[in-house]
């Protein structure tokens, strides 16, 4: 045993928190005794193990079943899942081993957990590891969350880890499982994905938002106080048991807020949520929580608007509650939510809370029909992993609206699904075959767009089937692939007859045709044979004309020695290409895994144009080309996500001479040519710094401006965006 003594007790003061936090003498004795047994076993197995921080590994297990139940609320089987959850990848316990010690129900869900895990190490697409991770979870969801326990202990203690594993894995999480915690319900787990992934990617906003927040305090909890205090007299007096709490918005979406609307801190008005918890019984809950409403409104005037009911109709991931904005003291706007108890363990546990209160075999369940919607998308055989996962995204919509059947049945679809997605929902065959969709009773166009409360009906026709253009019109991930696969289906078909036409032509020429196909599909820089097939039947390719470039030896086909389309021999072009790359500066500071990055052909990428001193990461692209993007960059979560193996670590070496263009654009109330003064002057006399453009252009008392600003790093540049925003009139500096 390599356990010190204060391993032994830093091991069994967790486990000694995890047995209160399940209350463990309450339990069932099988289910005590399975706990145990998960944990006797558990400690043995991980005794060699340590994590990166030093501590002994299996703290790591313990802490995810805590966080499994406290946070998730799963019950006692999951738990001893989450327990064993590393189990059989890491040590020599066995998965026949756990079977036998524990049974086919515990068996399964740590094979799932361990067959997810597995992936992680090998070098594929991750698109494909998405694709498993949903598998799993139309199999038992508990596997899914269990993982979310997993990775959400692994962020909180993420700190240990080198900083481009961190953007690797914040990456992921936020490209897939915070959306994915977000359909299950699991809102506080979202948040706090949000926060880290945040806290990593973008560290001095995130100290920024934190800072303000901080700074604030004192006064917000002054405001929600008064706020709360008439309310308080009102639902005393109807004698309610309640509980009102007023909690600042995530970091994360207040910086969201900041970024999208373009307004700073202080303007936002929705920096907290009042929520009134009210404990009744389940018959007189909505009565209830309506009863409250009348209170709230009774004491500060409502915006109609902004009044959301999710109590007649729950969103699907589960999420019940009563929302309404009111103008507060000081005309400030304030939402306050109102919930029961059981509607708030729901919105805090998700799924699991859902489940208990439901059962899980209702097949009305908003969850079953979202399974379904997935499982569809897993038997499309014809789908690869990233299309795959583009098309499960569509179903983590944020935003959802209700439309109707002719006879009254409720259609739930992403925000933006359109009527063709309506019919692809009602069945697949309806999609196929839809050739009219009456919208409201008024014939619309395929691709119009559905509103809530809108009554739609689709008109069908044997002969009618889809096409290309349809891909157009649809949003939701059933409709795409299932279209996707019908063209799939329609072009296999089609290209049956390129495939007989291009058999013949080589028997006649006598070139063997394993070979002379592929060697034509190469000439053609074509992705496959049936894209050759597909081409030829379409007569887009004329065989006879494209074997004009070839020569016939020995009944082989050898390209002849040509020029290229450009009529230039190749070799020249390619060392065109050459000499422009090397006119791009030099980036001698740059480190590409730890080398100098000029060992690498590599680029700074065009869209997000990173300098010095930003978070960078390098990314090898599919020309075998390096580009060096920001880790804030738009494109970089889908890249890291779904291309991680092609990620490379990428940082500044600190010494410095060169310097990089930034374009800020500046937005602000137009007071006369001062402004413009003012900020050529801080820019130029107070920092320092070089500009190399100003534009400005003014218009109904505003004006928007950009300047190209010569920094050295972005500390120079961070500081000079903050130095602009102070300047008078300026309500809004971006970097471009
Ligand atoms: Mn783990």
């Amino acid at each position: 045993m390599v356990y010190s003594k204060a391993d032994h007790e830093m091991i069994e003061s967790i486990w000694q928190r995890l047995k209160r936090e399940v209350e463990f003498d309450r339990l069932e004795e099988g289910d005590q005794d399975m706990l145990q047994r998960a944990y006797d076993l558990g400690y043995q197995a991980h005794h060699k193990q340590r994590r990166k921080s030093g501590e002994p590994y299996f703290i790591h297990p313990l802490e995810v079943a805590i966080i499994a139940k406290k946070e998730i609320g799963l019950g006692p089987t999951a738990i001893a899942c989450a327990i064993l959850h590393d189990v059989v990848e890491d040590t020599p316990v066995t998965q026949e081993e756990i079977n036998e010690m524990f049974g086919p129900k515990v068996g399964k869900i740590v094979d799932g957990l361990t067959k997810l895990d597995g992936l992680y190490n090998v070098e594929s697409p991750q698109a494909a590891n998405f694709k498993k991770v949903l598998s799993t979870l139309v199999d038992d969801v508990r596997v899914v969350l269990i993982k979310m326990a997993d990775r959400l202990h692994n962020l909180r203690t993420i700190g240990a880890m080198p900083q481009h594993k961190q953007l690797k894995i914040a990456a992921e999480t936020s490209y897939i499982y915070a959306p994915l915690a977000h359909r299950l319900g699991l809102y506080n787990i979202r948040t706090e994905f949000q926060d880290i992934c945040m806290k990593i990617t973008e560290p001095q906003n995130y100290k920024f938002v934190k800072d303000k927040l901080k700074v604030t305090k004192d006064e917000r909890r002054a405001y929600i106080a008064e706020f709360v205090r008439p309310l308080r007299e009102e639902l005393d007096e109807l004698g309610l048991k309640y509980e009102v709490t007023g909690r600042a918005k995530s970091i994360s979406s207040i910086w969201n807020k900041i970024k999208t609307k373009k307004v700073t801190f202080e303007e936002i008005y929705d920096l907290f949520a009042i929520r009134i918890i009210i404990d009744t019984e389940q018959s007189k809950e909505k009565a209830v929580c309506w009863q409250v409403y009348s209170v709230v409104t009774d004491v500060y005037r409502p915006i109609p608007e902004r009044l959301k009911d999710w109590i007649t109709t729950p969103k699907s991931n589960g999420y019940e509650s009563l929302h309404t904005t009111v103008i507060g003291p000081d005309g400030r706007y304030v939402e306050v939510q109102i919930r029961t108890t059981r509607m708030n363990e729901i919105a805090e546990k998700g799924f699991a809370a859902h489940w208990k209160y439901k059962g899980i075999n209702n097949q009305h369940d908003s969850f079953e029909n979202w399974f379904d919607t997935i499982r569809d998308l897993l038997e499309n055989a014809n789908s690869d992993a990233i299309e795959f996962v583009t098309d499960f995204k569509t179903s983590l919509f944020r935003e959802e609206v209700y439309v109707y059947t002719p006879k009254g049945d409720m259609i739930v679809l992403p925000k933006g699904a359109t009527a063709l997605d309506f019919a692809f929902a009602i069945h697949t065959e309806v999609g196929y075959h839809a050739t009219a969709i009456k919208v409201n009773n008024k014939l619309v166009p395929m691709g119009q767009k559905l509103k809530s409360g809108d009554q739609v009906s689709v008109t069908t026709a044997k002969v009618q089937k889809p096409s290309e253009s349809w891909l157009k019109m649809v949003v939701t991930g059933k409709a795409r692939a299932k279209i996707r696969s019908s063209m799939k289906e329609e072009r296999r078909k089609k290209g049956e007859f390129g495939m007989e036409a291009l058999m013949r032509k080589l028997k006649n020429i006598k070139v063997d045709y394993e070979q002379g196909v592929d060697c034509l599909v190469k000439y053609l820089k074509l992705k496959s044979r049936p894209d050759l097939y597909y081409l030829i039947a379409q007569e887009e390719v004329n065989i006879n004309e494209v074997l004009k470039a070839f020569d016939i030896e020995h009944g082989k086909l050898i390209p002849k020695k040509v020029e290229t389309q450009e009529g230039k021999p190749a070799e020249e072009v390619t060392d065109k290409r050459t000499d422009t790359k090397s006119l791009q500066k030099p980036l001698t500071n740059l480190l590409i895994n730890g080398e100098p990055a000029d060992t690498y052909k590599h680029s700074l990428a065009t869209c997000c144009n990173p300098v010095q001193g930003d978070k960078v990461f390098a990314y090898l692209t599919a020309n075998q080309e390096i580009k060096i993007h920001r880790v804030t960059c738009p494109n970089a979560t889908h890249m890291i996500a779904n291309y991680g193996y092609r990620v490379l670590k990428a940082e500044w070496s600190t010494a410095t001479s060169s310097n990089f263009v930034v374009d800020l654009q500046i937005i602000g109330v137009d007071d006369g040519p001062g402004v413009i003064q003012r900020m050529t002057q801080i820019i130029s006399n107070d920092l320092g710094l070089n500009i190399r453009s100003f534009s400005i252009e003014g218009k109904e008392g505003f004006f928007m401006g950009k300047v190209s600003l010569v920094v050295k790093n972005a500390d120079q540049l961070f500081l000079a965006i903050q130095k602009i925003n102070k300047i008078k009139g300026v309500t809004n500096v971006v970097r471009l």
